[in-house]
């Protein structure tokens, strides 16, 4: 299985050549009117060539802002990126690369799907003519050639009567099928790493299953790595080899799979479990994290899922924790349950989440048992 820690290749040298991106120690914040908003506050993950990882975390834990940090989209300023952070993309240092050659790369070797694809489609020209563009522009072939791999593209993510569709804008098209199109146009130049930012928020549930299904059948015939973004455990548990969870511009908990939603070790990453509707729990109440995420103006001064967290005990409002061991190899939660000092907490902490997943069974549907 993947290693999701970052590779341990020293400062500015590129990491081993079977991973394909290597985040280190990246912190992007904003600057605004009441002061600097940290927005990624040093995180640092890899993920090898072909594999999948998924970032997990509510809306303003920072999984889209890292995303789009990674593809240079941010303006700066207003944003900002820390000294020593850096993103190592197939051997090259991104974030200090020219602007033109991350051009270059964007769209070709690394594409991004966005939740809604109608704001990343231009209205005014048909779906085939954005695709060969782009296809033209990275590829460097003729138009002809362009034109023939934008019909192929759209065939690939199973649009009937490619031929026909290409022709068409993207108001003519469904919601689904757009999302398609954003596909079509992300794989069109065959990427190394596709990005997708919650790429099935905006459909329905039966085209979300289908939009999943072709990602992970596109992958498996291309080759693609997959980062994929999402608020919802269940895509996370259908799609992912190994998940990062995000929490208030952090990462809180890391891990395969199967250890971050069947054996889950930090306290917020249980709360979301538990929080999880079932068919079992109707008629009960459903279990809530309590609280709110904290305002980036005004974070707790230590843990900083403290104030919701109900294990939380004066160490957690003094020490800042690490990311710890907490299970398997590559297994990490940034909870001090998982030190010296804590570890007479957890067994109590573990029965409590235990009871709470046995009252609803609140696997994720796709959590493989
Ligand atoms: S460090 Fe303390 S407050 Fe933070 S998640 Fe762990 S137990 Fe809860």
């Amino acid at each position: 299985m993947t290693e999701v820690l970052a590779a341990t290749a020293p400062v500015g040298t590129p990491p081993d050549r079977e991973i394909l991106l290597d985040v280190r120690n990246l912190r992007t914040s904003f600057k605004v009117l009441d002061g600097i908003v940290p927005a990624v506050d040093d995180i640092s993950f890899s993920l090898r060539r072909g594999q999948t990882l998924g970032i997990v975390g509510e809306s303003g834990s920072g999984k889209s802002v890292t995303a789009l940090t990674i593809m240079r989209l941010l303006d700066i300023p207003p944003a900002s990126i820390g000294d020593g952070s850096e993103v190592w993309f197939d051997g090259h240092e991104i974030l200090s690369m020219p602007i033109d050659e991350m051009r270059k790369i964007r769209g070709k070797d690394v594409a991004m799907i966005f939740q809604e694809p109608l704001t990343s489609l231009n209205p005014v020209f048909t779906i085939g003519d954005q695709i060969a563009e782009q296809v033209e522009l990275h590829l460097r072939v003729s138009k002809k050639e362009a034109w023939d791999r934008a019909i192929e593209s759209i065939r690939l993510v199973g649009i009937p009567s490619p031929e026909r569709r290409v022709k068409q804008y993207p108001h003519e098209m469904s919601g689904g099928m757009r999302q398609r199109v954003m596909i079509a146009m992300g794989l069109s130049c065959e990427p190394k790493l596709l990005i997708a930012d919650e790429p099935t928020t905006a459909l329905d549930v039966t085209i979300q299953a289908q939009i999943l299904e072709l990602l992970k059948s596109i992958q498996e015939r291309t080759g693609s790595a997959l980062l994929l973004i999402t608020h919802d455990l269940g895509v996370v548990a259908e799609m992912v080899d190994n998940v990062i969870v995000m929490y208030a511009g952090q990462i809180v908990e890391q891990g395969t799979v199967e250890e971050v939603l069947l054996e889950p070790r930090a306290p917020y990453t249980m709360g979301l479990l538990e929080s999880i509707p079932s068919v079992e729990k109707r008629g009960g109440r459903l279990s809530a994290i309590k609280g709110v995420v904290p305002s980036p103006f005004n974070l707790p001064p230590a843990c900083r899922f403290e104030p919701r967290c109900p294990y939380a005990w004066d160490r957690c409002r003094t020490v800042i924790p690490g990311l710890y061991r907490a299970g398997g190899d590559n297994h990490r939660a940034r909870c001090h349950l998982h030190t010296p000092e804590g570890a007479g907490r957890l067994p109590a902490a573990l029965e409590r989440h235990h009871v709470a997943m046995n009252v609803g069974r609140n696997l994720p549907s796709g959590g493989r048992e």
